[in-house]
């Protein structure tokens, strides 16, 4: 078996896509006679900082003899450059069963998911490995070539996406998708293929806005449904479509921790207490405070965490957090702040202390003086402090995320199922 691992072929400028160059890959292999087993499409960690969705890195593991698959890289990467200096694809070849990568590799693949790895490193293990290097540019993208060669045997939970591709004379202007033929297959798949359209926004998040040869992208559980779904689709003629395997929608590259243990550029799952907001700010965005999970609001806070206006709906659900509530909270972490994916609710405060009222008027009584306790200034009836009263609450046990189209490619949607609570997943 071979193993090409290719990354950072897309240039912002020409709208290449490391999906599509990966498309050609396997077109040229199977030219070339050999047979390919599968494509997997796997979503690192974002290298470079504009790269926020999730950068994607790709591998091809075929039958082709080495010296075959690296003319065939060599041809491809020769369509992804030229004149645009963010481009620096890289691809390496193993001649080696995908499941057999040497642990070095292996464990290179589970880091670059979740945090950025550097090229020296990776241009370090790829000889040691004996993989052949194939680069343009800098040859940044030998860092994502590597972890894709290596994911198969890093990971074992896995989903599919199906990418038709538009022709290259329609690249640039506006995609014709039939709407109603997106929305009618995807109730018709779903829940088996998920985030596909947004049935609140009523958006097709399948398909992109972005300039790129993508047309639709349909993500599920098997390759049959998500293959089933793009062929209903009716739209503009259709030039190219394949079939991923792929880490998205695993929550692959969240890390569980502690609050303490949060650092900015890592993605993690937390456990923690809401020690002040809910607070929302100009532009929409919704903030709360976070402190060590102990149920207390008087918990030290450690960190910030945000529900931005793209989340949508997903900031009512924030919203009505209140402070004492146990949390777990996932999500990426940057300028000291949580930028929440999901989260689930593990305890509510469910009663708030008041000002007592008096018996006998039913008003409100007021403060008798510092810790002298509580008074009826008609009545003359006291109480000793303030009460207990319960709080009516907006929001269940359980896990609430960001809508279809907020989610981040690589963040598990919940009605995937598999969560250790309740679930209220979003259509
Ligand atoms: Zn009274």
């Amino acid at each position: 078996m071979t193993v090409i691992g290719i990354d950072d072929t897309d240039s912002r400028e020409r709208g290449m896509c490391t999906t599509y160059a990966a498309t050609r890959l396997a077109a040229r292999l199977v030219a070339a006679g050999a047979t390919v087993d599968r494509t997997l499409l796997v979503r690192l960690h974002p290298a470079i900082e504009h790269k926020t969705r999730g950068n994607a890195a790709l591998a091809v593991h075929c039958d082709a003899d080495p010296a075959t698959a690296a003319d065939a890289v060599e041809a491809v990467l020769g369509l992804a450059t030229t004149g645009d200096d963010r481009t620096n694809p890289g691809a390496v070849v193993a001649d080696l069963d995908p499941d057999a990568v040497p642990a070095p590799v292996e464990q290179f693949a589970r880091r670059a998911v979740r945090e950025r790895c550097s090229l020296a490193e990776a241009r370090r293990l790829s000889t040691a490995a004996g993989f052949r290097q194939l680069t343009r540019g800098n040859g940044r993208g030998v860092v994502g070539a590597l972890a894709a060669t290596g994911a198969w045997a890093a990971f074992d939970e896995w989903t599919y996406e199906c990418l038709s591709y538009r022709e290259r004379e329609r690249r640039g202007t506006e995609r014709v998708v039939d709407r109603d033929s997106v929305f009618r297959a995807a109730d018709t798949f779903y829940p088996e293929v998920w985030d596909t359209v947004d049935r609140v926004e009523q958006t097709a998040v399948c398909v992109p806005r972005t300039p790129g040869p993508v047309l639709h992208g349909i993500r599920g559980e098997t390759a049959d449904a998500v293959q089933a779904v793009a062929a209903r689709i009716e739209s503009e003629p259709v030039s190219a479509r394949r079939t991923f395997v792929t880490n998205q929608g695993t929550d692959a590259h969240l890390q569980r921790t502690s609050l303490s243990g949060v650092e900015n550029g890592g993605c993690y799952r937390v456990d923690a207490t809401v020690t002040a907001g809910p607070e929302t700010r100009e532009g929409g965005h919704v903030f709360l405070r976070l402190g060590e999970d102990t149920g207390s609001n008087s918990a030290e806070t450690r960190l910030r965490a945000a529900a931005f206006e793209p989340t949508k709906r997903f900031r009512d659900r924030v919203r009505a957090l209140r402070p004492g509530d146990r949390i777990t909270a996932c999500g990426e972490v940057g300028d000291d702040t949580l930028n929440l994916e999901k989260f689930a609710v593990r305890g509510l405060v469910k009663t708030e202390r008041v000002t007592p009222t008096c018996p006998d008027c039913g008003r409100s009584m007021s403060s008798a003086g510092r810790d002298a306790g509580y008074r009826c200034r008609d009545c003359r009836t006291t109480a000793p402090g303030r009460v207990e009263r319960p709080v009516g609450r907006d929001l269940d046990a359980g896990w609430y995320e960001v809508p279809p189209c907020a989610r981040r490619h690589v963040a598990k949607p919940l009605v995937r199922g598999g969560f250790d609570a309740p679930t209220h997943p979003e259509q």
